[in-house]
């Protein structure tokens, strides 16, 4: 019964903070506040009303139309919030009743946002790098958890790890390699996954980022565009997903692989 409830109070916590998700994704890039003003409407500029904004719910029983005007509203804003709900749902049932679960479920939510908003606008908000650091590091300070000094050598090795990646490919290539945004974002990943996890965070990244990233962006015609790059964030975001739900055994598997006893 207790785990029951932990289930359903996590999918709840998701669904809502899906709903604030959907408000950073859309107010961050116009460099709006997320506080102010509540939720409107952009077809009439009504004020959405509490139970007109319940995550997923209203939506479906709106049937994707305002109430006031009946412009039609994105399904982007149930299926973010279905997503996260998701996130967190899936990590109450693999870990169960507990912190881990929360700090699972924070890391991917961190993720999924700035996959979106990294592969939409090439930006990557310092809400969800610096802030998420910060997150990081106080859950590892929690007694009993992911241990504190994992995560601040995973952050501090994943940050001045991309610097030297930044300042080498520049001067390699004398154009501008890494934005400052990946830098800030590998920092918060190893605060959650640690070393081991941030070096396969990158390693995996950038295979995506080749094997998905430029084949698509060829596709486009955008390579010879200048100032086109990568959304290299959303490939990292991947990675660490990846890293966050697999990676121990794909170290351990690895350094028996290459340190054979
Ligand atoms: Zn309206």
């Amino acid at each position: 019964m207790t785990e029951t409830l932990w289930i359903i109070y996590l999918a709840v916590v998701g669904a809502a903070l899906g709903s604030f998700m959907n408000v950073c994704l859309y107010r961050w890039p116009a460099g709006e506040s997320v506080i102010r003003p509540r939720s409107r409407c952009p077809g009439c500029g009504k004020g959405i009303a509490w139970y007109d904004n319940v995550p997923v719910l209203s939506w479906v029983l709106l049937r994707g139309r305002c109430r006031s005007c009946g412009e039609g509203i994105s399904w982007q804003y149930p299926l973010v919030e279905l997503a996260v709900a998701a996130i967190w749902l899936g990590m109450a049932l693999w870990q169960g009743p507990g912190l881990e679960a929360v700090r699972g479920a924070i890391l991917l939510t961190l993720l999924f946002g700035i996959a979106i908003i990294d592969g939409r606008h090439r930006i990557i908000p310092d809400q969800f790098s610096l802030g998420g650091t910060a997150a990081g590091l106080a859950l590892a300070a929690w007694p009993g958890g992911f241990p504190f000094v994992s995560a601040l050598m995973g952050a501090a090795v994943g940050y001045g790890l991309m610097w030297l990646v930044k300042l080498g490919g520049e001067a390699l290539f004398r154009k501008p390699a890494l934005g400052i945004g990946d830098i800030h974002m590998m920092a918060m990943i190893g605060a959650f996954v640690g070393l081991g996890g941030a070096l396969l965070t990158i390693f995996l990244g950038s295979l995506l980022g080749i094997v998905i990233g430029v084949p698509a962006a060829w596709l486009q015609g955008k390579l010879e565009a200048r100032g086109t790059y990568l959304p290299l964030g959303t490939f990292l975001a991947m990675g660490a997903a990846v890293a966050y739900v697999w990676g121990p055994p794909i170290i351990d598997w690895y350094l028996g692989y290459a340190l054979p006893t």
